[in-house]
């Protein structure tokens, strides 16, 4: 029998930081009526489960990374077609971040195909995100490691969240990526919470784990010091020429309950829907929104008006009776208690890295 506590109908748990892998793998024990039953509990709990969150991403810096992680066709060292980009201009970033708020989108996020910025590249990042900021929009960057001195300058420039994924569960990491250690990824995650910027943190299943690891990563990110405000799932884009390549497909369902547990670990997190979302089909979308799921992605690719990507989820926002969540909105949930997160994630860059 499942070891956690039975809860009820649309109750509220109190944020824990102590969760243990048996109560996790109790969770994705449940039958699957019964688990999404609480999650949707959870959610309704804490959040107008009509409202989803949409936030763009725009990668300012391209491929050429030195890193090795096995996903990512932006590795240099991995032939997938992905040609190296210099940093974006400012000019251009911000003609991109307006485009975003015309779609609707209430947070942009700039990610850079980096190790970690230099230096030298912080003041450039900085002024993008003082002029993203000053059209109204959240902003979120996602750069690679920081040191502490990097977070408070990008905090100081008026960053409002920072991603920085766990990827996946401590004992797999090693399998997935050899150019640093999972302490590097919680060393970051400090400096950034140290400098009182909001963390978006999350992960990537379908890459080979076991469900005891997908259980991993969720324990991980839900014991964190402070949950992840936002905490993007991802389902791994196979990719030509990278190492996770056809890699045995994750059952759609336990992808919805690995969203269903992430809502239930982390009751006032944004759970989102980030890299893989386009091949999801409706019906699957929806099962994770019942599941929790209230923050999607939108990809810069479809960011211009008339994109059939973008036409099918405003169709689908339409069938399903959601709507964007307002900024307004989301400064309300920001200022919830005990430390959330924001987002972005280089894996979701990989969603596009095929059109990059
Ligand atoms: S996920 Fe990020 S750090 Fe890893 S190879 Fe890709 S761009 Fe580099």
């Amino acid at each position: 029998m499942p070891v956690v506590s039975p809860l009820p109908d649309h109750a509220s748990p109190a944020l824990r930081h102590d969760w243990g892998r048996d109560e996790v793998l109790a969770l994705f024990a449940l039958p699957f009526p019964e688990l999404l039953h609480r999650a949707a509990g959870v959610h309704r709990a804490h959040f107008d489960p009509t409202e989803v969150q949409v936030s763009t991403l725009l990668s300012v810096k391209t491929g050429g990374c030195p890193e090795d992680c096995g996903y990512c066709p932006q590795a240099a060292r991995y032939h997938t077609g992905v040609e190296a980009t210099k940093l974006m201009s400012t000019e251009d970033v911000v003609a991109k971040a307006k485009q975003a708020r015309a779609a609707g989108a209430s947070r942009f996020c700039m990610g850079a195909a980096w190790r970690s910025p230099k230096d030298r590249d912080i003041p450039k990042v900085a002024a993008m995100i003082r002029e993203v900021k000053a059209l109204g929009l959240e902003t979120c960057a996602t750069l690679g490691m920081l040191s502490d001195t990097q977070a408070h300058a990008l905090k100081d420039a008026g960053l409002d969240y920072y991603n920085h994924n766990l990827d996946t569960a401590p004992e797999f990491y090693g399998e997935i990526i050899h150019t640093r250690e999972y302490q590097d990824r919680l060393d970051t995650l400090s400096h950034v919470r140290g400098a009182g910027m909001k963390t978006c943190c999350g992960g990537i299943v379908g890459m080979g784990e076991s469900r005891e690891q997908r259980a991993g990563l969720l324990q991980s990110l839900a014991n964190l010091p402070a949950h992840p405000d936002s905490v993007p799932i991802n389902r791994l884009v196979q990719v030509a020429g990278t190492p996770l390549a056809g890699t045995k497909e994750l059952d759609p369902f336990e992808f919805v309950r690995t969203i269903a547990i992430a809502r239930i670990l982390m009751p006032k997190s944004m759970v989102r829907l980030s890299a893989g979302r386009e091949t999801m089909s409706d019906e699957l979308q929806a099962l994770c929104f019942l599941a929790g799921a209230n923050s999607i992605f939108y990809g810069e690719k479809l960011l211009t008006t008339g994109n059939p990507d973008t036409e099918r989820d405003q169709a689908l926002f339409a069938r399903l009776g959601l709507k964007p969540m307002q900024i307004v909105e989301q400064h309300a949930v920001d200022a919830a208690p005990a430390g959330l997160c924001g987002d972005t994630v280089h894996a979701a860059i990989t969603a596009d890295a095929d059109a990059a």
